[in-house]
């Protein structure tokens, strides 16, 4: 790895950056830009990208990559697309690999209406603004260097990553720091994600989420009365488990989103499960709701059996793990984190940071330096089917997503 705080360190000043001609041309062809980029938001948001299926939109944007000037566009084995921008020819003294990545994918199944409804400055489409807006601003950076003729010291990848959402569990952005082309690290890696200006996500929310499976014979309600239940078992585990006096402080939270079981009003159900979901920033609090979770189930179907024991029947449980996101953070002071806060000051927004579960929880977990950011606009009802996005402000986003790559890659010359 590169260290790219000592080739910022002979970059040029933010405020120098934004005198230079080339980024002068660039924020001009920015602020030109925005009728064409609606159009680019409902072309994308159009097409479906349910979790695990995203292929025709990655197809898409691929071909997007490449009609923007990128070059090198491929999807790896995952299923993530990527391309670059390479730096100058000269390859003695190459400058840090920076990648911007947005993620592609929706939380909505296979079915989901995503046509656009357009209501005066209002775009009403599911996954418009997670994370069509994101996807929208990672194109129109790669144009917006071209057309400022900008030249970076190092090289810029541009992702868009499969499964980030849900139970996707940032299989994209893991294969790509895993067995993918970033295995041997980059030197800062940018995630744009929603809408907004101010939040700069430096500390990464960890989360683990289980499918707990509670099972038994089965039977009919009236002749095999008497035998174990797992719903029964289940519907305790969950009164249990919700009386879990979660901390503010270190914040954690916690959900039983999914609950499934039986088939038949008069059929004793053979089996009962609920997916749960654990977050914390502190990765101790999660492992305490682990626990507490595997005690309350444990104690319900211990409960079920003994209550039903004459019956000579007996429940057993399995608990699967659906995802795991490890928590970290980028120090405050670390070289990414304060060239955000100086970009975002430069054009007049005043930065807040925060903590939140988003691709740059795998490199922020392996002490790459990462952030998260919003790419402007505002929105609302984010994961239903009422999402709308309003793209106030998104020449600003995209402006200081210029200026941050920048400033981390140098520009040659
Ligand atoms: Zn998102």
């Amino acid at each position: 790895m590169q260290n790219y705080a000592t080739v910022t360190g002979e970059g040029r000043s933010i405020a120098s950056l934004m005198k230079s001609a080339q980024i002068r041309r660039a924020f001009q062809f920015i602020d030109e830009l925005q009728v064409e980029l609606d159009d680019e938001l409902v072309r994308i948001c159009e097409i479906p990208a349910p979790p695990f299926k995203e292929d025709a939109r990655a197809r898409f944007i691929g071909q997007r990559f490449h009609a923007v000037g990128l070059s090198l566009v491929r999807s790896d084995a995952e299923g993530n697309v990527i391309a670059e921008r390479p730096g100058p020819s000269s390859r003695r003294s190459p400058g840090p690999r920076v990648v911007i990545s947005a993620h592609l994918d929706t939380v909505f199944p296979e079915g989901t209406d995503v046509r656009v409804r357009r209501d005066g400055a209002r775009f009403n489409a599911p996954g418009i603004s997670d994370n069509v807006c994101g996807i929208v601003s990672l194109l129109t950076l790669a144009r917006a260097l071209e057309v400022g003729d900008i030249v970076t010291r190092g090289q810029v990848y541009f992702v868009a990553t499969v499964g980030e959402e849900g139970e996707g569990n940032l299989r994209g952005v893991r294969h790509l720091f895993d067995k993918g082309e970033f295995r041997s690290g980059v030197d800062a890696f940018i995630s744009l994600d929603g809408p907004g200006l101010e939040r700069i996500t430096h500390r990464a929310l960890g989360s683990r989420r289980y499918r707990v499976t509670i099972s038994g014979p089965g039977g009919h309600s009236w002749g095999d009365f008497g035998i174990v239940n797992p719903v029964h078992a289940l519907g305790r585990a969950i009164a249990r488990f919700s009386s879990y006096p979660a901390p503010l402080a270190p914040r954690t939270s916690y959900n039983v989103g999914i609950i499934e079981g039986g088939s038949s009003v008069n059929a004793i159900p053979a089996s009962a499960s609920m997916v749960v979901d654990l977050r914390s920033v502190s990765s101790d609090e999660i492992d305490k709701l682990e626990a507490h979770l595997r005690r309350v189930v444990e104690i319900a179907v211990r409960e079920e059996n003994s209550q039903r024991a004459m019956s000579g029947t007996s429940l057993t449980c399995e608990f699967e793990q659906t995802g795991d996101r490890p928590s970290g953070e980028t120090p405050i002071g670390s070289p990414i984190v304060r060239a955000a806060i100086e970009c975002s000051r430069a054009l007049g927004i005043e930065p807040r940071l925060d903590c939140s579960s988003t691709d740059s929880n795998i490199p922020i977990s392996l002490g790459i330096p990462a952030i998260t950011l919003g790419v402007g606009g505002v929105s609302g009802n984010c994961h239903s089917l009422t999402e709308w996005y309003e793209p106030h402000g998104r020449e600003l986003g995209i402006k200081r997503l210029l200026l941050l790559t920048a400033s981390l890659t140098g520009l040659a010359g």
